[in-house]
């Protein structure tokens, strides 16, 4: 996720993201946002039903509930939590919730999506960000050939018989 949306969240639930000043050996929270932009707003709706259920959950000091980590993974959304403290009611039920609506968000623009395949890969996107997601693939494979062949040719290889990695 850039920079300005995650500073946003960070900025705006400070307890919840505290740990993303600590090194890497403690809090995988230093990584940002492991995702696309356009699950910005399902972050955001799940940040604010997890501040709500700490905030009206007595003995649970804000800073007790944080999020570690939070990425995506084979095309859906993973949050991870620490602390003794994770199982304040609604904590849970808000992570659940999110990784439902990220299923069907587009990763990249936000729209309806569902989960898209491409050369092994999983995504979650719509139907047109699914589009620009292949056509760029291609594109890059296509200079990845010709960069190859060129690279043979420059070492006398004979590239008249197809090459393909
Ligand atoms: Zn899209």
């Amino acid at each position: 996720m850039r920079e300005e949306l995650t500073q946003r969240l960070y900025d705006e639930f400070p307890d919840l993201y505290w740990q993303h000043t600590l090194p890497d050996s403690e809090s995988l929270m230093c990584y940002g946002f492991e995702c696309g932009d356009g699950w910005y707003d399902v972050l955001h709706e799940m940040s604010t039903k997890i501040k709500a259920a700490v905030d009206s959950t007595e003995d649970v000091e804000p800073r007790d509930v944080a999020v570690t980590q939070v990425k995506e993974k084979l095309g859906s959304l993973r949050v991870y939590m620490n602390g003794n403290k994770v199982n304040v009611d609604g904590v849970r039920q808000a992570i659940e919730d999110a990784s439902r609506r990220a299923a069907r968000t587009c990763e990249r623009c936000g729209g309806e999506g569902s989960l898209k395949k491409n050369h092994g890969w999983l995504t979650t996107l719509c139907d047109e960000c699914e589009e620009t997601w292949k056509a760029d693939w291609d594109r890059r494979l296509q200079v990845r050939q010709q960069r190859l062949k060129m690279l043979l040719k420059d070492l006398g290889v004979d590239t008249s018989e197809r090459v393909s990695l």
